[in-house]
């Protein structure tokens, strides 16, 4: 039988001893000055059993994982309209790249870079005001997770805003084609305070159990969303969950998988694990260095790649 837990333990002690732990985001004080030698790792099975190692409880910004909630609760309200507003192709290009707006009509590439998560903000504002819309988003995080003790870091929000001037400059340009529908700023700040979620390790696995699961939430009983929207938000995640990572991540962890700036990272081997792993130093494409390192341990000592035969 395999142990996860001594995995989970062996992975933290290995990742505690390494030194090439990549750079933290730079762009905002309060990311700049987190320790680049923390560590957090928390994978909850299928069945519930929850293993912790590290800074697990640690809560830090999540940033960009905040996409894949957002995406979510966007879909339960327009369903698969938003698809007419963001592709769905992975793009090859930064986070933040504005260059493929111009050749598609405003239309970004997929909900993950920030161009279309600004546009799923765009959608959750509708019929709100922008902070009705960020309690949304919360509230949102805090059921999928079943905790309440998870909040938006004002502080994170406020640098996100002043330093914003190239999500300000997509936004715009996604205005002028039409394809956002509120005044930018509005839709600017949804975007900003959901990247300002803080969560912990533990929290952010909680939280990705539907995705494990078929869509269902195990600690309500209830479905979050269908099997099929399960399916596919995996999907997306497998193909654009990494920016212009994406095709590394998969080559080497073979999970569906989220990053954030933060250096968190949620990832999901349907069927069997919601995991969670968190290191604030990135490499070159801005995912967590030593986040994937870690998780690309666990498949190996695991079988849970996706494309495993059993
Ligand atoms: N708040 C960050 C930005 O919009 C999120 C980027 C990320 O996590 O990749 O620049």
């Amino acid at each position: 039988m395999t142990d996860i837990g001594e995995i989970v333990r062996d992975i933290a002690e290995e990742m505690a001893s390494r030194t090439d732990r990549g750079r933290v985001a730079d762009y905002i004080a309060p990311l700049a000055e987190v320790d680049p030698m923390r560590f957090g790792l928390a994978v909850i099975e299928a069945d519930g059993t929850c293993h912790l190692a590290g800074d697990a409880e640690a809560p830090f910004s999540i940033q960009s994982v905040s996409k894949v909630f957002a995406l979510t609760l966007a879909l339960g309200k327009v369903g698969d309209a938003l698809w007419h507003r963001v592709g769905r192709e992975p793009s090859g290009s930064a986070f933040n790249s504005i260059v493929q707006l111009e050749t598609e009509s405003g239309i970004p590439r997929n909900p993950f870079i920030n161009a279309g998560a600004i546009v799923v903000s765009d959608i959750v504002l509708a019929g709100h005001q922008p902070r009705e819309a960020v309690g949304e988003i919360l509230r949102f995080a805090r059921a999928l997770a079943g905790e309440d003790a998870i909040f938006v870091d004002e502080r994170v929000a406020r640098a996100e805003q002043e330093t914003g001037f190239r999500n300000a400059a997509l936004a715009n340009y996604m205005r002028a084609f039409g394809n956002l529908k509120h005044p930018v700023e509005q839709t600017l700040g949804v975007y900003f305070h959901q990247c300002a979620i803080a969560m912990s390790c533990r929290q952010l696995a909680l939280a990705g159990r539907y995705l494990m699961l078929g869509g269902r939430n195990p600690g309500t009983g209830r479905s979050v969303v269908s099997a099929a929207r399960a399916r596919r938000i995996n999907a997306l995640m497998m193909t654009c969950g990494h920016y212009d990572g994406s095709g590394e991540f998969a080559y080497r962890v073979g999970l569906s998988g989220k990053s954030g700036v933060g250096g968190g990272i949620l990832a999901v081997a349907p069927g069997r694990a919601s995991i969670a792993v968190w290191s604030p130093g990135l490499n070159e494409r801005g995912n967590s260095q030593i986040g994937t390192l870690a998780l690309e341990r666990l498949v190996q000592r695991t079988g849970w790649s996706v494309f495993e035969p059993n």
